[in-house]
């Protein structure tokens, strides 16, 4: 997933913790008692983007340069 960029930028966006700590997308349709914050989306998705920003990705804001190793 961490080449693509676009699928976990996307998926942070929507999984979110509300007030309470759980997450929006996962938890919030049942109302009731709702998936604790980070869920396992939003967990792969943080660790895609780490990734993606330890290897320098296509974007030209990061600080380390492409083909580090
Ligand atoms: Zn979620």
């Amino acid at each position: 997933m961490a080449g693509m960029p676009d699928v976990f930028t996307r998926l942070l966006a929507e999984h979110l913790p509300d007030r309470l700590g759980r997450c929006a997308a996962c938890g919030g349709a049942s109302g009731g008692s709702g998936t604790r914050w980070p869920c396992t989306l939003a967990q792969i998705a943080g660790e895609a983007r780490a990734l993606a920003a330890e290897q320098g990705g296509s974007r030209r804001t990061t600080p380390y340069p492409a083909g580090g190793l």
